[in-house]
């Protein structure tokens, strides 16, 4: 089975502090992988690298068989097959919620609000959000704005979504209905990475979970393994802290 996405020995330094030290990981069609770790160990690095947002140094990315990787490749079309969503939404507070959600499509892919209306409509009643399309972000709360920053990436109809810590800058209340999304988007079949803190959601969700330590991938399975009868002392002592 070819994987979905491929990292390969990847390597990102920030001037002298080389922060991944040779990741490699497969990523199959369909699966949720998450990415545990304290921080500082990477994750966000790595999520970055995945869709090309951060240069790497070394190793190479592939994703559907092709190497995303080579120097002097145009980003902007990996970007648009991986979409990655963050803690902060980043909203813009001047545009209504599907104004928001139209503007990459509409600037990218060159489509009109007419051809994305229906599709946006669907998506934003589908996480819920139906009768909120016309709000701006601050009439939202936390969590409908995150699940707005979803739906957000979902409209450029991304092959793979990247989630960094999505629910960490939510009040405790809201973290249910955006984990909510994720299962919604994994029995639909996305190929998911997140990097995340919610060890629950990972347990009972991710195919994979790796549990990164200083830059390396330290040790990698299925989370009924890797959370139960984790073979590395950092693991251990790493899950001991958090679970
Ligand atoms: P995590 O998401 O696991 O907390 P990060 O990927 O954010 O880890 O950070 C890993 C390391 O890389 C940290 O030491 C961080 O300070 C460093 N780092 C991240 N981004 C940059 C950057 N743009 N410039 C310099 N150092 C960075
Ligand atoms: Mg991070």
């Amino acid at each position: 089975m070819t994987a979905k996405l491929s990292l390969r020995g990847v390597r990102k330094r920030f001037d002298d502090h080389e922060v991944c030290k040779g990741i490699d990981l497969d990523v199959a069609e369909g699966e949720m992988v998450c990415l545990i770790g304290a921080s500082g160990s990477g994750k966000s690095t790595l999520l970055r690298c995945m869709n090309l947002l951060e240069p790497i140094d070394d190793g190479e990315i592939w994703l559907d068989g092709k190497d995303i990787s080579e120097p002097g490749l145009d980003p902007q079309p990996v970007r648009q097959r991986i979409g990655i969503v963050f803690q902060s939404y980043n909203l813009f507070p001047h545009m209504t919620a599907a104004e928001n959600v139209m503007l990459a499509p509409r600037r990218v892919r060159g489509l009109s609000r007419d051809d994305l209306r229906p599709r946006v409509t669907q998506l934003f009643t589908r996480f819920g959000l139906g009768d909120r399309m016309e709000h701006y972000p601050d009439q939202l709360s936390g969590g409908q704005q995150q699940r707005v920053a979803i739906i957000r990436a979902l409209a450029m109809e991304p092959q793979i979504m990247l989630f960094d810590e999505i629910t960490s800058a939510l009040d405790p209340e809201l973290v249910g209905e955006v984990l909510d999304v994720l299962r919604d988007l994994r029995k639909q079949g996305m190929t998911m990475v997140l990097a995340t803190h919610e060890m629950g959601f990972a347990r009972e969700l991710a195919d994979k979970v790796c549990f990164l330590d200083a830059g390396r991938i330290l040790e990698q399975g299925p989370p009924e393994v890797l959370f139960s009868q984790p073979h590395e002392p950092r693991t251990k002592a790493f899950l001991s802290r958090v679970l």
